[in-house]
C-alpha cells in the first residue's frame, strides 16, 4: 500500500446523505469482522441482495472482541445529539423485530436510570425533546421516589434521577452469534481466518490475504475490525482508531435479597467523575459495573486480559457508596474488553482515501454495540445507493 498522509482522512460524523455507493445487486462483498458492526452489516447487505462473505479471525462474539462481553446497555440518551438518539430508536425497533423472528430473547427492557447530581444534567436534559418527539418520554424521579422504588440505591449525594423506561440491556456475545446464525441461514458464507488487506491498484483494493496463504477477491470490502482497524491500516487509521483497556466487574449479590438487585434498571452515574454504569440483572452473571474512564493503551490480540487491582478497588469503593448493601459483595467474574476509540467518539463509515471499493466501519468508542442493526441497515442502504 502506498503511503497516505493521514491528514487526508478526516473522520466525519456519519452523514448518510453523502455516502451513496451504488453497488449493483448481486455484486460480491467481503465483510471483515463479525462483531456488532460487521455481523449486522453482513446480514443487511445480504438482505439487500449482495453475495456476502463474512470473515473473522476468532469467530463471532469472541473473547478478544468488543462485542464479546455478556451484556451491553441500550439507551437513547445522547445529550443534544439527535443523530445517535434517532439511530438508537431505529436500532431498538430492529432488535425487537429480529429477536422475534429468531425466537431468541436478546433485549431485556429493564429501563435505564440516570443518577443526576445537579438540578441540570445536560446529557439527559437535552435528550428530552427527542424522547418527546418519539413518544418515548423519560420519567423524572424525585429522591423520595427513587428511595421508594429502589431502596438499594443510596441517594444522599444526588439531586434527582431520570428513568428511561424504553431502554435496558442486550445480550452481547449471544447476539453476535445469533446474527451469524441468521446470516448463514439466509445464505451468507462465513470463513474463519485472519485477514490482511492486499494491494491497492487503480484506486481499488485488489483482494484480501487470508492466513492460510490464499486470497479472496470481491467487488467491495467492508473492514469492520473494531480495535484492530488502526493496526490493519496504520497509515490511514493508526492515529485515528486507538485501543484502550476497559474493565468490567460482576459482583455477587446477597443471597437473602438477590431479586431486589437483579430487578434494578440498568443505571448510569451521570455526573460521577469516572462515569460508572451498570447492569444489575446482567443475564444472571452478577451485578455488573463498568468503568467508562479510558484505560491504558492496549493490544487487542496480545494484551493479557487481567484486571488492574486499582481499577477494581475504585469500582468497589463506588459500589459501596451507591449500593451500600453490596459492601461485602464478592467479584464473581471480571472481564477486560477493548474500546475502539475514534478521536471524537463518532462512528466512522468512510472509504479508504486511495481505494473507492474499500470501506471502514468502526470507532464504536464504547457505545456502539446497541446501534449494530441500525448501522447494518444504514450501510446496506448506502451500498445500494
Ligand atoms: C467494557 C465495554 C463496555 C461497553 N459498553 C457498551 C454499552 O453498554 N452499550 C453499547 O452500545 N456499547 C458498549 N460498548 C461498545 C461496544 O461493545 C462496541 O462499540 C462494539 O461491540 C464494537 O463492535 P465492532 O464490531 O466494531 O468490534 P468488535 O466487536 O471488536 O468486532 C471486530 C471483529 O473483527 C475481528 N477481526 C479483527 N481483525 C481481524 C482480521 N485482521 N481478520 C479477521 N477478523 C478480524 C475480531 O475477531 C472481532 O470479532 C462497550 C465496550 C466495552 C469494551
Amino acid at each position: 500500500m502506498t503511503k497516505t498522509d493521514t491528514k487526508t482522512f478526516a473522520p466525519q460524523p456519519i452523514d448518510i446523505k453523502n455516502e451513496k455507493i451504488g453497488l449493483e445487486k448481486g455484486a460480491a462483498v467481503v465483510v471483515v469482522g463479525a462483531g456488532a458492526f460487521g455481523g449486522w452489516s453482513a446480514l443487511y447487505l445480504l438482505r439487500a441482495g449482495y453475495k456476502v462473505t463474512l470473515v473473522d479471525a476468532w469467530g463471532a462474539g469472541n473473547s478478544r472482541s468488543s462485542s464479546g462481553d455478556e451484556t451491553r446497555v441500550i439507551r437513547s440518551t445522547y445529550g443534544d445529539n439527535e443523530f445517535y438518539f434517532d439511530l438508537n430508536v431505529r436500532a431498538l425497533a430492529l432488535w425487537k423485530e429480529n429477536q422475534k423472528a429468531w425466537n431468541k430473547k436478546l433485549f431485556f427492557n429493564t429501563g435505564v436510570i440516570w443518577f443526576c447530581y445537579d438540578e441540570k444534567t445536560p446529557l439527559v436534559d437535552d435528550s428530552i425533546p427527542f424522547a418527546r418527539k418519539h413518544k418515548m418520554n423519560y420519567e423524572y424521579l424525585s429522591l423520595e421516589e427513587v428511595k421508594k422504588r429502589y431502596p438499594a440505591v443510596h441517594t444522599e449525594n444526588l439531586h434527582h434521577a431520570w428513568l428511561d423506561p424504553f431502554g435496558g440491556y442486550l445480550k452481547a456475545r449471544e447476539s453476535a452469534q445469533a446474527v451469524l446464525e441468521a446470516f448463514l441461514n439466509e445464505g451468507g458464507e462465513f470463513v474463519q481466518t485472519y485477514v490482511t488487506p492486499g494491494d491497492i491498484r487503480s484506486q481499488q483494493l485488489q483482494n484480501i490475504k487470508l492466513s492460510n496463504g490464499s486470497s479472496l477477491h470481491a467487488d467491495a470490502y467492508l473492514f469492520a475490525c473494531g480495535s484492530w482497524l488502526g493496526q490493519l491500516f496504520p497509515e490511514v487509521l493508526g492515529n485515528i482508531i486507538t485501543c484502550t483497556k476497559q474493565e468490567v466487574f460482576y459482583f455477587g449479590v446477597p443471597k437473602e435479597d438477590a431479586l431486589q438487585y437483579d430487578q434494578l434498571p440498568a443505571w448510569v452515574d451521570v455526573d460521577g467523575k469516572d462515569f460508572y454504569y451498570g447492569i444489575p440483572g446482567n443475564a444472571n452473571r452478577g451485578f455488573k459495573i463498568g468503568v467508562d474512564q479510558r484505560g491504558e493503551r492496549f493490544d487487542p490480540t496480545l494484551g493479557e486480559r487481567i484486571s488492574n487491582p486499582q481499577v477494581l478497588a475504585n469500582a468497589r469503593k463506588f459500589i459501596e457508596m451507591r449500593f451500600p448493601g453490596l459492601k461485602d459483595a464478592p467479584v464473581v467474574e471480571s472481564r477486560v474488553c477493548p474500546y475502539e476509540n475514534s478521536p471524537d467518539g463518532n462512528f466512522i463509515f468512510q472509504s479508504h482515501p486511495e481505494a473507492g471499493n474499500l470501506w471502514f466501519l468502526g470507532g464504536g468508542s464504547g457505545h456502539g454495540f446497541k446501534h449494530g442493526p441500525a448501522l447494518g441497515e444504514l450501510v446496506a442502504n448506502q451500498f445500494k445507493g
